[in-house]
């Protein structure tokens, strides 16, 4: 794909394709482009620069942590910059996508070593940069004011085999009843 290279409009192959792979409309993909390029010239969206994003959202809390970790699920190759494709396709998942869409990202989300399962551990590690980020917008009830709490309530709902990690299965069938799993992961973008 020849994104990445200068200029304020998407070129023809890659509008295409785009339109195939994501939920925007050619005006909106268009759009996107230009915001993106005009944010980042250098075609490719930088781990500070994402920080600095999600900070304008949530000025009362400490975003970098959780910012690093979206970053990473956008970042698909794994090259340490998100790429226009990389973005607008994340974006039109967490904007537009089907529960099981979210679903999916989100459980890639979590699974911070990739293998397949959920960990305690990986979860807590992205509760407690959703609770930093949030900071004291919100008031915890008691059982659940530590990432831990919350982690082992989320568990004890979800484990459903008791083996202390999490399959994609668990993961889809226990978010459907406790929304706040993939709702915290989208927020700003809404
Ligand atoms: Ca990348
Ligand atoms: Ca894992």
């Amino acid at each position: 794909m020849g994104m990445g290279k200068k200029g304020s409009k998407l070129a023809a192959d890659d509008l295409k394709e785009l339109l195939e792979c994501t939920y925007f409309d050619k005006k909106e993909l268009q759009q996107w482009y230009r915001d993106f390029m005009k944010d980042c010239p250098s075609g490719v969206l930088q781990k500070e620069e994402f920080q600095t994003i999600y900070k304008q959202f949530f000025p009362n809390g400490d975003p970098s942590k959780f910012a690093n970790f979206v970053f990473n699920v956008f970042d698909a190759n794994k090259d340490g910059y998100i790429s226009f494709r990389e973005f607008i396709t994340a974006l039109s998942i967490t904007s537009r996508g089907s529960l099981e869409e979210k679903l999916d990202w989100a459980f890639s989300l979590y699974d911070l070593d990739n293998d397949g399962y959920i960990t305690k551990e990986e979860m807590v590690n992205i509760v407690d940069a959703i609770y930093s980020m949030v900071g004291n917008l919100i008031d915890l009830p008691e059982e659940e004011d530590t990432p831990l709490k919350r982690v082992e309530k989320i568990f004890a709902q979800m484990d459903v085999n008791k083996d202390g990690r999490l399959t994609k299965d668990e993961f889809r069938e226990g978010s459907k009843s406790d929304p706040w799993i993939v709702e915290a992961l989208s927020a700003p973008h809404r």
